[in-house]
């Protein structure tokens, strides 16, 4: 079974390399500190008695061979870049457990089949280079060309800062799109407290959910405060109806289903003594289901039709990006949901309402994502904790769904 005094005292160590004082981890892509990070990952594959390598983006890749070359490839891993101020868990957790379930194959004398691989990833969080580039680049999305395209906060492209960071600034070997690969699994600390709650010990996630946004623009006609309230066409109030209607829907019709956000709302003039003539606001729906933002979409335009009416304004929308959902592999949730019964842990599925590298895996292989508990669902913060028991879930559920997989 997996070591979870091994694994806490890991990712506290890890995240001393990188710790700022008392303000969390902050372990920034292609930086020294993560230099720091990629090196202590790769002492532990080391250790673990895995072949360690270092490809041409930066991605730490440690093997333990198969005893069937022709026999696909499994993968486990996260991302080991934070945002700033993170906690020790994000990201960092999916490579621990991978390598302990990683360990934990190799010292039990039965060997896979096929060659399992523990992958550590730079670039998921949008911190410092656009969010998922890692991945982007193992999945082959991204090509030699965008390395120069592709530029950080500051400026700096993507290849000014890999050559920084000691690589070639090629891309060399990193492409991965063209191996057999069984199963990409990923595990990660759930971004809200469901499995808290519910005192379930691990999530099999279903899919990523996918993001909808909308430009809405409506027209009224600008007039002093003193107008009768029955006389006016304001723009303001009608977006204000819209809002609150379909916020109150999807928080009733739609729960773990689907959210709607309005972040941004502008009125023009924007005066305290004038009724808005005209008022823009975004509206960004995420779930996991298509069919979701299709309902949503017509509720949408029903809420528009009526608001015009009673409020004798005009709306206009507009799709400002729409990135569909992305389900995860059915085989592999079941080897998940299996092997959680076979180490008798209670399992449930659920979807995840934020990205992850494993979106971009799935436009090659197929993929699986574990969540293990996260206390009080803090995450990008230093108050990410989980108790050391589910990570050791999570490395031992890894290694018996690799051991159902590479046995299918
Ligand atoms: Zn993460």
């Amino acid at each position: 079974m997996a070591n979870a005094e091994r694994m806490e005292a890991q990712l506290k160590a890890l995240s001393l390399i990188s710790e700022q004082g008392e303000e969390g981890t902050t372990r920034l892509s292609y930086t020294p500190e993560y230099r720091k990070g990629a090196d202590y990952i790769k002492k532990l594959m080391e250790e673990a008695g895995l072949t360690v390598r270092e490809d041409a983006a930066g991605l730490v890749w440690g093997l333990l061979p198969g005893t069937d070359p022709d026999a696909p490839k499994l993968i486990s891993g996260s991302h080991l870049d934070t945002v700033r101020c993170s906690g020790f868990y994000d990201g960092q957790a999916g490579i621990i457990c991978a390598l302990e379930a990683a360990r934990m194959i190799k010292e039990s004398g039965k060997p896979l089949k096929g060659d399992f691989e523990v992958v550590a990833i730079p670039m998921e969080e949008g911190a410092r280079f656009p969010n998922l580039t890692g991945s982007k680049l193992a999945a082959g999305v991204l090509k030699e060309a965008d390395l120069d395209l592709v530029k950080d906060t500051e400026g700096t492209t993507l290849r000014e800062a890999m050559l920084s960071y000691g690589l070639t600034g090629k891309l060399d070997g990193v492409d991965r799109s063209k191996e057999k690969v069984k199963a990409f699994i990923e595990l990660h600390m759930e971004q809200g407290t469901l499995l808290e709650d519910e005192g379930i010990d691990l999530g099999v996630v279903d899919g990523i959910f996918g993001c909808y946004w909308k430009t809405i623009t409506v027209r009224g006609e600008v007039s002093h405060p003193s107008t009768p309230m029955a006389k006016r066409k304001d723009a303001g109030l009608a977006a204000c109806r819209i809002v609150s209607d379909l916020s109150e829907h999807v928080a009733k019709n739609y729960v773990g289903k689907a959210t709607v956000t309005c972040g941004k709302m502008d009125f023009h003039p924007g005066e305290i003594n004038a009724i808005p003539s005209r008022a823009v606001f975004s509206v960004d729906f995420r779930s996991g289901d298509k069919k979701n933002f299709d309902e949503l979409d017509a509720y949408l335009a029903e809420k528009i039709a009526q608001v015009e009416k009673d409020y004798r304004v005009k709306v206009e929308q507009e799709v400002f990006s729409n990135t569909p959902p992305t389900p995860n592999t059915p085989a592999i949730m079941n080897a998940l949901t299996t092997g959680a019964k076979n180490l008798g842990l209670k399992s449930a599925v659920l979807p995840s309402g934020a990205g992850h590298d494993t979106m971009i895996f799935a436009k090659i292989w197929p993929t699986g994502m574990i969540f293990i508990p996260s206390h009080e669902g803090y995450t990008h913060s230093p108050r990410e904790y989980t108790d050391p028991r589910n990570l050791a879930n999570g490395a031992d559920l890894i290694a018996e769904a690799i051991r159902i997989l590479d046995a299918q």
